[in-house]
């Protein structure tokens, strides 16, 4: 595994890479939801780009940039072990160095769900990967159905600027009881982290009553906002029910792919969660359908 940290090392290290080549982005702090993108990748591919960029401009002002996780070397260490070719890890001033002034705006997708509470966050996304597609030169970019929003604002930039790759998603990888792996739980205290499968918890119910026919979706949200409720540690910020391709609420009863999702907060993290329905979407390529995309054939 090679790993560099500038851009003429790493043109010269993607240029020496044969073949198909997946890309996985990341903030670091990894886990297995990271893995298994990078799994995925290692399968779909002859080789695996990853980079590791805690990326300023897509946290707010009152955001947890400065205190957000870093350990590069058991980064690093999992990397190998997992099999990854290729690691970038570049500062902040080689992704914006003085001058710099480009932004990629993706418009009506990232409004609402996490863009209405989290203003500019995916036009600091959008900008940092499309520097990193255009660095990488990737065939498939992977990404976690755990940032529902920001692969969906992903594939429409990727769509939208012609970029020659495949937006692939795979699905949440939750631990033991329910919980979506994040860099994040590391903030919970142990009471908050006894407290923090509620969200699941909210998500599996209202797909229940889906299952069994329940198609309101006021009636869905009520029932995530009624299992949320009975947690006194979760401060709810939002709860959706929306269209699972355009992210809009959805507002009848008409039977098209539904995204439930929701932030909550538990202490002062904030914890976001997701689920497709109906429920056998949530596969990577149910997912992959709904919210990320194939590129144009040649
Ligand atoms: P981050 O480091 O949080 O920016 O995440 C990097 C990538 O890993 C994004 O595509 C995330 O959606 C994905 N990811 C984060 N957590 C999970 C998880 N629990 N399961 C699957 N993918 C995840």
């Amino acid at each position: 595994m090679q790993v560099v940290e500038t851009i003429p090392a790493l043109r010269a290290a993607r240029a020496a890479l044969s073949g198909q080549v997946g890309l996985v982005t990341t903030m670091g702090a990894l886990h297995a939801g990271h893995l298994a993108l990078v799994a995925a990748a290692r399968e779909e591919n002859d080789a695996t780009l990853v980079t590791i960029f805690v990326n300023p401009t897509q946290f707010g002002p009152n955001e947890d940039l400065s205190k957000y996780p870093r350990d590069l070397p058991r980064d690093l260490a999992l990397l190998e072990a997992a099999g990854a070719d290729l690691v970038f890890t570049p500062t902040p001033a080689l992704m914006y160095p003085p001058g710099f002034q480009t932004a990629v705006a993706v418009e009506v997708i990232s409004q609402g769900l996490e863009g209405g509470h989290r203003p500019g966050h995916f036009q600091g996304v959008a900008t940092v990967v499309a520097k990193l597609f255009n660095l990488a030169g990737a065939d498939r970019a992977y990404f976690g159905q755990k940032d529902a929003q920001q692969v969906a604002v992903i594939r429409t930039m990727a769509q939208d600027l012609n970029f020659p790759l495949a937006v692939i998603v795979c699905p949440t990888v939750r631990e033991s009881d329910g919980l979506a792996m994040s860099s994040r739980n590391m903030y919970l205290s142990p009471e908050q982290r006894r407290a923090a499968p509620v969200l699941y918890r909210a998500l599996l119910a209202a797909g229940e009553s889906y299952a069994a026919g329940e198609r309101n979706p006021e009636a869905l949200e009520s029932q995530m906002q009624a299992v949320l409720a009975g947690e006194p540690l979760a401060q709810v910020e939002y709860v959706s029910v929306a269209d699972a391709r355009t992210l809009q609420p959805v507002t009848d009863e008409a039977d098209s792919p539904l995204l439930l999702s929701m932030a909550v907060k538990v202490g002062v993290t904030r914890l976001i969660d997701n689920m497709l329905l109906p429920g056998e979407l949530n596969t990577r390529a149910g997912l992959t359908q709904m919210l990320g995309g194939e590129p144009p054939a040649p």
